[in-house]
């Protein structure tokens, strides 16, 4: 994805608070090793919000991203349809999840409105933008192939 320059527009009502959430997450990220703080906050079609922060480990591989973070918190607190979902960083240009978090969203908020912020702006994205040929549950459908 080329880097699309963030519009400093107000967003509406609810996404603005769905961004100063993630904002307030990110405050509370632990990433002394990458010094990469990120927050995201996901929306629910009945207007909660869910949050998190990336969480980094002296063994690296532990670490979870904020998105992932922020998902399974919804996923475990009762969380409806997710429309929409916040990442905030403090990035010159507003900043994508990564494949395994595109993943992830993928599977749980297909339809959701991603919205990448950075202190310019903000820029809209939609997860087919972020994974066009994605892998989900209907591939394993397609196959003929006897479950082992
Ligand atoms: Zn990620």
């Amino acid at each position: 994805m080329s880097a699309a320059e963030p519009s400093s527009a107000p967003l509406p009502p609810a996404h603005a608070a769905l961004v100063e959430a993630a904002w307030d997450v990110r405050a509370r990220a632990v990433c002394p090793y990458s010094g990469f703080a990120v927050g995201a906050a996901l929306l629910d079609a009945d207007g909660r919000r869910f949050t998190g922060a990336n969480v980094e480990n002296a063994s690296y591989n532990l670490g979870l991203c904020a998105e992932r973070v922020a998902l399974y918190h919804a996923l475990t607190h009762g969380a409806g349809r997710l429309v929409a979902v916040a990442i905030v960083t403090e990035a010159p240009t507003p900043t994508s999840p990564c494949g395994a978090c595109r993943q992830a969203l993928w599977e749980f908020a297909p339809q959701a409105e991603i919205i990448l912020v950075n202190r310019q702006g903000h820029v809209y994205v939609t997860m087919r933008d972020l994974l066009p040929y994605a892998f989900d549950d209907a591939a394993l459908r397609a196959t003929d192939a006897p479950p082992r």
